[in-house]
């Protein structure tokens, strides 16, 4: 690649290389070096891709090669021939369970605990009324990351005022002091989408459940993107979205965990005609049914539900750990980058430095972060702007490279 990047014959890549003997020069033999030992480089191959430097990915994953031609084949044959035979015939009554199952090792949980299904949003509710009901009597204040994704907060104090609640927002890092005796549930995101932190999982669950609690994670910035180790760490319920890390297309189903040992109890706050334990004996009263199904409302919205599968097919024969390797440098590569490039005091960086707390995106706050982004997008290199003055870079390693890492922190240096 280095040699490329010198041929005066190959015009297009001359033209974007730098120069022999700058810092440029180095970093993108460095970036090629890293290009060429990294194993996962190939699955790139596995999604639909242009010369676009793609770091959204944290919002709308790119898509995965395999999804057109499945949906096709769900829309012409399952639903075009088969028609209403296909509930039954082409599996798909059993989607939200079966899917569920497929995400279940990307976040560390034994089959039977996830659904699919419904908006991250409505699945947050769920879980909240239903760790609330679980938590029993006498509790009732519901603890939110104060620094959450807005729709959990404003749903989590929806669902306190249904249950007689009050919501306290308190500081991830003060959890362990702030809940108590009257603490019922308490709704976490697990990667901060703002600045990326990654929140201690394991001793935020543990605190939790030593005050009686109940724990809700909000994966949606870390399901497909770290290990999360949901069953080895005890968590209690979890919902997660997978139009980010997990590839599922634009409004995919979102998903909901519920610990095997809390499913009996589990009363959840939305109880359809699909978590009943007999769907088609069209009963009036409600019984619903065992195990991770109960957390199902309605019809499942299948041609998403298609998506979502053939998307998960990118995960045949990768780990979660060697992706979160490949995760941790690519973002220090790029703030490596960005420090040898920007201008010293034009950005500073929100991202957490240590690896432990940090998730697959880099952060960086910027005066006119928006016209900023316009600009980096007009150029080719895709990220999001977060009012007020956030520029946000997420790191899919699935599809993006070390020389697109390195083109993306040069052309940020352009602009800015
Ligand atoms: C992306 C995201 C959501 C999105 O919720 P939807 O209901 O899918 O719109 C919710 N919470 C967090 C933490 C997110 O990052």
């Amino acid at each position: 690649m280095s040699e490329t990047a010198e041929n005066p014959r190959v015009p297009e890549a001359a033209e974007n290389s730098p120069v022999s003997g700058t810092a440029e020069h180095s970093l993108a033999i460095r970036a090629a070096e890293l290009d060429a030992a990294d194993e996962l480089a190939k699955l790139r191959d596995r999604f639909v891709l242009d010369e676009t430097v793609y770091l959204d990915g944290n919002s709308l994953g790119a898509l995965p090669a395999a999804v057109p031609e499945h949906v096709a084949d769900v829309v012409a044959r399952e639903w075009g021939r088969m028609r209403i035979r296909s509930w039954t015939e082409s599996g798909w009554w059993e989607a939200p369970e079966r899917i569920g199952d497929l995400i279940a090792p990307l976040v560390g949980a034994a089959a039977g605990q996830i659904v699919v299904g419904d908006s991250t949003s409505v699945n947050v509710f769920k879980a909240v009324v239903g760790a609330v009901r679980l938590a029993g009597e006498g509790r009732d204040e519901i603890l939110v990351d104060e620094r959450t994704f807005p729709t959990d907060g404003y749903i989590a104090t929806s669902a306190a005022r249904l249950t007689g609640c009050t919501v306290r927002p308190v500081p991830v890092g003060s959890l362990a002091e702030e809940v108590g005796p009257r603490t019922a549930a308490v709704l976490v995101n697990h990667v901060d989408y703002r600045c990326g932190r990654l929140h201690d999982l394991p001793s935020v669950t543990a605190a939790v459940q030593a005050a009686g609690a109940l724990v809700v994670w909000d994966l949606c910035h870390s399901a497909g993107a770290l290990p999360v180790g949901l069953d080895e760490h005890g968590v209690d319920l979890a919902v997660g979205c997978t139009y980010k890390f997990l590839n599922g297309g634009p409004g995919a189903p979102a998903f909901l965990y519920v610990a095997e040992r809390h499913q009996a109890a589990f009363d959840s706050p939305l109880p359809g005609w699909n978590s009943h334990a007999e769907p088609f004996g069209m009963r009036p009263e409600f019984v619903p049914v065992d195990g991770a199904r109960r957390g199902r409302v309605g019809t499942p919205d299948i041609l998403s539900m298609a998506a979502l599968e053939a998307a998960l097919s990118v995960w045949d024969g990768v780990s979660v750990e060697s992706v979160r390797a490949k995760s941790l440098a690519l973002t220090d590569f790029f703030l490596e980058c960005v420090a040898a490039y920007v201008p010293e005091g034009r950005v500073s960086v929100l991202t957490p430095l240590d690896h432990a707390a940090r998730g697959s995106q880099v952060a960086l706050r910027c005066t006119d972060a928006s016209e900023v982004m316009a600009e980096l997008i007009r150029r080719g290199v895709v990220g999001d702007f977060r009012a007020p003055d956030v520029l946000r870079f997420g790191f899919t390693p699935l599809y993006v490279g070390f020389a697109e890492v390195e083109r993306a922190a040069r052309v940020l240096s352009e602009v800015l």
